[in-house]
């Protein structure tokens, strides 16, 4: 029996991709190897910790890095950093900045989204600037970098900023608003790998801290996180996260990652403390972050096509048009989308969603176009075997 089954679970066909709801990526072997390994040997979190750095800071040319309990994680430890800077008082008080210091992080109205409570969290408040006016209808215009400008006030700690293809205005334009005010800017690119290009041209824009998710395309636990950037608020998020328990004559951080000398003492447990990583799961995060920059998953696509085109094959008959689309991305993952004839089928998109979630094996397909009447099969998960089974049940959903 295996450990799903012994605690009364069936495991799932997942054909959603790395979501974190039904278990994230697929790790590799390389990296359960490297995870199983550093399990069996004791490190000092903090040198662990300044070792991934480097390889962070070779790997997005940022100048330090940290491994966070995911981007949520990494949010708000980024925006601790901002806020305490390094600032020992600060740091104690969080997330309770109370008008003592300045705690607003300015943000597009339209990027707001769920994630930013990890922001908030850390004490922040967003102030929204621009409209929604094109979701309304009222207005052509999306949020333009003036608007940030206008609103830095004494109050102002920072800038967040979520970044997509098509966020708007680019973040280059409104780092150099952020920074003509020396105000550092937070970035959320947690989904935003691929483009393995990604890793270095975000922090090339001059963002001060960013943070990518590390069990999505990196493949890497799925409950790790990146966030990179400045040195400094680097090491401001690392006093703020590593467990702090020792002497100030004894604790010896490498000072390239927590210089020492700016410290009249040694914090105690952070606002950060609650997503701590441990060493396994920082040296596999490493090991997938490798091979991740080297395009070490590239390889996979063709076989992903491979038997997406088989499901395709296996769907001829359906009530059911079916179109192989390849993401915004030459090497992300294609992906199979499914259009419903519903009047046909007789039954909707989330009928059929449903049911495939009910059924045997349960298959979990992508459900972001139900209400277009399309079922979306993201093939990161699939084998031959698993693809097989998916094919089957679809065309037993989908044949009246
Ligand atoms: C996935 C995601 C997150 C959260 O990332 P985790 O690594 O799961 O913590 C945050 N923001 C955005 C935009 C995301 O897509």
């Amino acid at each position: 029996m295996g450990v799903y089954e012994e605690l009364g679970l069936t495991p799932i066909i997942n054909a959603s991709g790395a979501v974190t709801r039904l278990g994230g990526a697929p790790m590799p072997a390389e990296v359960l190897a490297a995870f199983h390994e550093a399990a069996g040997q004791c490190v000092p979190l903090e040198r662990l910790q300044a070792a991934a750095s480097r390889v962070i800071a070779e790997v997005t040319g940022a100048e330090a890095g940290l491994v966070t309990a995911g981007a949520a994680a990494a949010l708000t430890l980024g925006a601790a950093a901002i806020l305490s800077g390094n600032d020992l008082r600060r740091m104690e008080l969080l997330p309770h900045c109370d008008g003592l210091f300045p705690d607003e992080f300015v943000v597009a109205r339209e990027q707001r989204n769920g994630y930013d409570h990890a922001v908030r969290a850390a004490g922040a408040k967003l102030v929204e600037v621009g409209f929604h006016e094109i979701v309304a209808n009222a207005g052509v215009r999306r949020v333009e970098a003036w608007e940030f400008e206008a609103a830095f006030c004494p109050r102002t700690a920072g800038v967040l900023y979520v970044f997509s293809p098509d966020s708007q205005p680019p973040l280059a334009e409104v780092v150099a608003k952020a920074h003509a005010r020396e105000l550092p800017v937070l970035v959320d690119a947690a989904g935003e790998l691929p483009p393995r290009a990604n890793l270095k041209s975000i922090i090339a824009t001059g963002a001060d801290l960013v943070a990518f998710s590390g069990g999505k395309a990196i493949r890497g636990p799925q409950a790790t996180g990146i966030l990179c950037g400045r040195r400094d608020l680097v090491g401001a998020a690392a006093l703020q996260f590593l467990d702090m328990d020792d002497h100030f004559e004894l604790w010896d951080p490498p000072t390239e990652f927590i210089d020492k000398s700016r410290f009249a003492g040694l914090p105690r447990h952070g606002i950060g403390r609650g997503g701590k990583v441990s060493k396994e799961q920082i040296v596999a995060l490493l090991a997938a972050l490798r091979m991740f920059a080297a395009g070490a998953f590239n390889q996979d696509i063709e076989s992903h096509r491979r038997r997406l085109r088989r499901i395709i094959e296996r769907l001829v008959g359906a009530t059911a048009k079916c179109t192989l689309v390849d993401s915004r991305y030459g090497e992300g993952l294609p992906l199979l989308e499914v259009a419903i004839d519903e009047a046909a089928l007789g039954r909707t998109a989330f009928d059929v969603c449903r049911r495939l979630r009910d059924g045997s094996p349960p298959c979990y397909v992508g459900h972001g176009q139900l209400r277009a009447a399309k079922l979306v099969v993201n093939p990161l998960h699939l084998d031959d075997e698993r693809a097989e089974k998916l094919a089957k049940r679809l065309c037993e959903e989908l044949t009246p």
